[in-house]
């Protein structure tokens, strides 16, 4: 069996490998195709898409989009805290100018973000400038700047053991130097993936964090209500009982399934095509886009 990667970051975002390289591994590990899916920007598509032809494999152009998971508030009125919302747009046109200025939208709100994230830092005593967070995204070849390269550089300068651990101990929901950022409603998230002619999955739904399985298939519905196609049942973050559920939503909601690795290179210990995702995952994608169009 044939075997697809349809969930991978590069250099354009906060990947370790450039979009031009990862066709020849995906094919040194026996894939027949793979999505290039960075965060908030389409900019390694036309490279990874060359690089593809040439390796002779099959390629989705994509990208995945953070949109605002809404809040969270327990039953003493207190917001504890956010789940991902994470919207993949597999097969868009890269240079669908909707698609260009969400994407520029949320880039600029993560690159606002990071500067205050910094004074917070500072503020803990932490020793560190946005120009060296600035320094190590350029040596990085990335366009997208974010918490990654500023947890890089904590345990760098010795702050953290780990990237989890400066996730843990500064940066994440609830951490110190936590900034809440602004995001895009799943509507507009979905409405801008169609609107570049490609397919809105509900990327790991495992970290939407819903704290029940019933208010999970509420979610769910609701995506599905908005035009969702699509749910990433198989991913790192999913036990094969979770990739059994999602699967039972997807059926029920009449979705596509989807699924893939989230490689980011060296940056985490997942490797590409570790999820073993069927070819045929990839071809209902492609019939599915036939008869809709
Ligand atoms: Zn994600
Ligand atoms: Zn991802």
């Amino acid at each position: 069996m044939s075997f697809v990667d349809l969930h991978c970051h590069s250099t354009a975002s906060d990947g370790t490998i450039p979009p031009e390289d990862l066709p020849a591994l995906a094919v040194s590990l026996g894939l027949s195709a793979i999505a290039m899916t960075d965060h908030d920007t389409t900019c390694g598509v036309p490279a990874c898409k060359a690089a593809c032809e040439t390796a002779g494999i099959d390629f989705v152009p994509g990208i995945e989009i953070s949109a605002d998971p809404g809040p969270r508030i327990d039953t003493d009125g207190v917001e504890r805290r956010r789940g991902t919302l994470h919207l993949l747009g597999l097969f868009v046109r890269h240079d669908d100018p909707e698609l260009a200025k969400i994407s520029s939208r949320m880039r600029e709100a993560r690159n606002s973000r990071n500067p205050a994230i910094i004074e917070k830092l500072q503020a803990l005593g932490v020793r560190i400038t946005y120009d060296e967070v600035l320094t190590l995204a350029q040596e990085q070849g990335t366009q997208v700047i974010g918490r990654p390269h500023i947890a890089q550089l904590l345990v760098a300068k010795s702050y953290a053991k780990s990237l989890s651990d400066a996730f843990t101990k500064y940066l994440k929901f609830g951490a110190p130097a936590f900034l809440r950022r602004d995001y895009l409603s799943p509507a507009q998230a979905i409405d801008a993936i169609h609107h570049a002619g490609g397919l809105a999955i509900l990327a790991h739904p495992v970290q939407l964090v819903m704290p029940n399985t019933d208010e999970l298939e509420h979610a769910i519905k609701r995506l599905a209500d908005i035009g969702l196609d699509g749910i990433e049942t198989r991913h790192c973050d999913h036990t094969p009982a979770l990739t059994l559920q999602y699967e039972k939503f997807a059926q029920r909601f009449k979705l596509l399934t989807s699924g893939g690795s989230d490689f980011h290179g060296d940056r985490k210990t997942v490797k590409l095509g570790s999820q073993n995702v069927p070819r045929a995952v990839y071809e209902q994608m492609l019939c599915s886009r036939k008869q809709t169009q």
